[in-house]
């Protein structure tokens, strides 16, 4: 048994303890809500009032946050991991953050002698609450094969990305794929359904075809074809615009830093900003398709 200790327990963070918590391990959890305590303790996680009380003796250190401000606050700020925890304990971030505070966290980790990775996941709620979340690692060799053994209850998948960052950068790349497929889908799913096809025909076909994807296969935007898509339900969210638009913006950050053009995701990520503006940014990300459609209106 090892002692863990836990900072956000929201959507990701509270069934991610859980399976910590099912494998045998003692989790000391912190977040700011009191809902998000109080439904993580229902999973078996020990409820702390503060990032100190989180990490003290703690073997293992994960955060799970939403931005990378976040993510700074709670690694450097007065009261923060780095000014509160044992060198000896090995942090993981697993949030999905821009590059340059993943470089600030991984460099300040080291200058205070802390052993430090970058662990991104994919997987969702669903791959959370089961276990099968894909893990990208970046960081110094032994610390990724640490943090793996901590990892393991969690995840399906466990993938070392190489050096500090490359966790997030594998992450950022990979979402930026997805969301332009789901943008695909959406004007493929319209598009077929105004020249006449069945919308399970077209499904049917696409998904055996060369348009088939992911996003087809999970996130289709039309009511009654894939059983997992939020279209069904309204677009009650699963991955939320908001959420999507993040990490669009970390993609074309990332673009700019590097100057590569990403023409495509530049105007998806203006999609979600749309949806955003219009007060839809909780719904879910694949409520783009009506921007498509044109029945925007009608879902706020
Ligand atoms: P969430 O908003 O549900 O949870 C984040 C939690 O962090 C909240 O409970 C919040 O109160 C807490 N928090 C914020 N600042 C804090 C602080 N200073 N101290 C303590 N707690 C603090 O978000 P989520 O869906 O769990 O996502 C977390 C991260 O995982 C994000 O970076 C997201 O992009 C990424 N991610 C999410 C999904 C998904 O499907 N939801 C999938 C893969 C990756």
């Amino acid at each position: 048994m090892s002692v863990i200790g836990w900072i956000g327990l929201g959507n990701m963070g509270a069934p991610m303890t859980a399976n910590l918590v099912k494998a045998g391990h003692q989790v000391r959890g912190f977040d700011l809500s009191p809902k998000a305590l109080d439904a993580a303790a229902a999973g078996g996680v020990t409820p702390v009032a503060s990032v100190a009380e989180a990490v003290k003796d703690a073997d293992v250190v994960f955060t799970m946050l939403p931005k990378g401000d976040h993510a700074r606050a709670v690694y450097l700020g007065a009261d923060g991991i780095l000014a509160t925890a044992a060198k000896t304990t090995l942090l993981v971030d697993s949030s999905t953050i821009d590059i340059e505070s993943a470089q600030q966290l991984h460099d300040s980790a080291a200058a205070a002698g802390f052993r430090f990775v970058d662990a991104p996941v994919s997987g969702g709620m669903s791959g959370a609450a089961a276990g099968t979340l894909t893990f990208m690692i970046g960081g110094e060799a032994s610390a990724v094969q640490d943090a793996s053994n901590f990892i393991e209850p969690m995840s399906a998948n466990i993938i070392r990305t190489g050096a500090a960052t490359t966790g997030q950068a594998a992450k950022i790349c990979n979402n930026l794929m997805l969301f332009i497929s789901l943008a695909a889908c959406a004007e493929g799913a319209v598009l077929a359904e105004r020249l006449g096809l069945d919308k399970q025909v077209f499904w049917d076909i696409a998904s055996v075809s060369s348009g088939d994807s992911w996003a087809l296969r999970t996130w289709y935007p039309v009511a009654g074809v894939v059983a997992t898509a939020a279209a069904n339900n309204n677009f009650a969210p699963t991955f939320t615009a908001e959420l999507a638009n993040k990490d669009m913006g970390l993609a074309v950050a990332a673009a700019e830093a590097t100057g590569t053009p990403l023409e495509i995701g530049a105007h998806v990520q203006q999609l979600f900003q749309r949806l955003i503006d219009g007060g839809l940014g909780a719904k879910d990300c694949s409520a783009i398709v009506t921007l498509v459609d044109g029945t925007v209106d009608q879902l706020r």
